[in-house]
C-alpha cells in the first residue's frame, strides 16, 4: 500500500509538471467519457484513466492504447464540471511513455513529400507531438 502511494505521488509530480492539471480533482462524473467521440476504440475510458492515476496503477496507464486513441479534440476538457483539461493529461502521458526509452516514433522526413503537401497542417502538428520526444 505504501508503495503504490509513493507510486501515485511520483506520478502526480511527473503529470502535473508536464500537464500542468492536478488529476486528483477528479470526482469520477464520468462527463468526459459520455463526450468523448472516441471512447469506443479505448481500451480505458477517459474517466478511468484518471482513476488509475488517482490510484498509481502505472502499469495499466502504460499498457494502454487510450492516451494513443485520443484525438485531442479538447471535448472532455469543455465539459469537465472540474476544470480538467483531460487532453494535456493523455500528452503527458504520451511524452512519459516515449521520453524515458528515448523513441521518436515519427519523423518530418519518413513523411513522403506529396502526403506532406496533402496533408492538414493541424493533422502534422498533432502528430509531431504526439509520436515524437
Ligand atoms: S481530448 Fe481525447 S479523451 Fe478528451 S474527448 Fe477528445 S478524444 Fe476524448
Ligand atoms: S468530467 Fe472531469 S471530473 Fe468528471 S470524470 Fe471527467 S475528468 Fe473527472
Amino acid at each position: 500500500m505504501q508503495k503504490q502511494g509513493n507510486t501515485a505521488n511520483r506520478l502526480h509530480g511527473e503529470i502535473m509538471e508536464r500537464s500542468g492539471q492536478d488529476f486528483y480533482n477528479c470526482i469520477q462524473c464520468g462527463k468526459c467519457t459520455a463526450g468523448c467521440p472516441v471512447v469506443s476504440a479505448m481500451d480505458l475510458l477517459p474517466r478511468e484513466i484518471l482513476l488509475y492515476l488517482q490510484m498509481g496503477e502505472e502499469e495499466k496507464l502504460l499498457d494502454s492504447k487510450t492516451p494513443w486513441i485520443c484525438a485531442s479534440c479538447f471535448t472532455c476538457g469543455a465539459r469537465c464540471i472540474k476544470d480538467l483539461d483531460l487532453s494535456r493529461i493523455m500528452e503527458a502521458i504520451r511524452a512519459k511513455m516515449l521520453r524515458p526509452r528515448g523513441v521518436t516514433c515519427l519523423s518530418p522526413g519518413e513523411i513522403p513529400k506529396e502526403q506532406l503537401e496533402k496533408l492538414p497542417q493541424q493533422a502534422l502538428v498533432s502528430g509531431f507531438r504526439k509520436y515524437t520526444r
